[in-house]
């Protein structure tokens, strides 16, 4: 396929490599005038859309895709796909889907998890929101680019799945970083607390695959002096939109809330750039 990718930032420079590593013919955009292997450069948005079978855009917010697919919709060829893979509010995934039907564009939601390290390894997991004849369009893309791609059904669904999903995430995290911290406090053995927590009903992704107490568990950005991984910023700015998303659907997510705000005191009192489990690093300096 002829695929323009837009936004070569650290998620999507990746991305868009093993796009052309697996053969597609792929032409990048990005203001930042980054290079990557075996990527064409573009040297306008224009040239990375004009064309293309698919278009692909990895941006950093709501406000740029909403402004970058405005001006996508003007020159993609008729019966493109545009797939944005940004993590994004749910209403600004669903405006850009409208722009795209209204120019005759198909359109998928498809947001990631797995970070930089899944996005090299070609290992992403997609959640797709959309037409169905999208997603079977787009379902080779993802696959070269993943190793998962759930479609969780129309227009804003995969965003909506993205954010219900790192809800739960940074819920836990700070869940488990008090419980250690208690355990601490207690006098209870590190590793004691994680080998019954770890095989009992306090058992999650967040103590079993990504334990934040270092020298714990399986390795994890704890035992990298907290280096992301993924950053606390990073999760602040999914918190956020959860709690949009919240406010605008009239839903109940107190828990995210809190999440939301412990996450925010955190960046502010020099978390960013640290990986979002370094909470337990705070509470125990506290
Ligand atoms: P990044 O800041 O490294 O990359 C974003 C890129 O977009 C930059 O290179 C920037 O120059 C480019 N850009 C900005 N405005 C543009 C425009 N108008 N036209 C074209 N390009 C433009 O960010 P990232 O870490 O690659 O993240 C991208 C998206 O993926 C974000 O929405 C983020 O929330 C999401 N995400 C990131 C991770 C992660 O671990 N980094 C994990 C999952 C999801």
């Amino acid at each position: 396929m002829r695929i323009g990718f837009i936004g070569l930032g650290n998620m999507g420079a990746p991305m868009a490599k093993n796009l052309a590593k697996a053969g597609h013919d792929v032409t990048g955009f990005d203001p930042a005038g980054v290079s990557v292997d075996g990527v064409a450069a573009g040297g306008s948005l224009n040239e990375a859309v004009r064309g293309m079978d698919a278009i692909i855009t990895m941006l950093p917010n709501g406000e740029i895709v909403r402004a970058v697919h405005g001006d996508i919709v003007k020159v993609a060829d008729k019966g493109a796909l545009i797939i944005d893979c940004s993590t994004v509010d749910v209403d600004s995934a669903r405006a850009v889907h409208t722009l795209a039907e209204a120019a005759g564009l198909l359109s998928l939601d498809a947001p990631v998890s797995g970070g930089t390290g899944g996005a090299e390894a070609g290992t992403l997991t997609f959640m797709v929101g959309g037409g169905e004849d999208a997603f079977a369009k787009g379902k080779a893309l993802f696959d070269i680019m993943g190793q998962k791609a759930v479609y969780c059904g129309a227009a804003g669904a995969g965003q909506a799945a993205k954010i219900c999903n790192n809800m739960i995430l940074g819920i836990s995290m700070i869940g488990v970083c008090e419980a250690f911290h208690l355990a601490d406090k207690l006098g209870l053995d590190r590793q004691a607390m994680f080998d019954v927590a770890s095989t009992s009903s306090g058992s999650c992704w967040s103590i079993n695959t990504y334990c934040p107490a270092p020298g714990i568990g399986p390795k994890s950005p704890a035992d990298n002096d907290y280096k992301p991984g993924f950053a606390a910023e990073l999760m602040l700015k999914d918190l956020n939109l959860s709690q949009e998303a919240a406010e605008s659907a009239g839903a109940t997510t107190e828990l995210g809330g809190h999440a939301r705000d412990i996450y925010d005191a955190f960046v502010a009192a020099g978390g960013k750039g640290r990986d979002f489990s370094a909470i337990l690093d705070k509470l125990s300096k506290d």
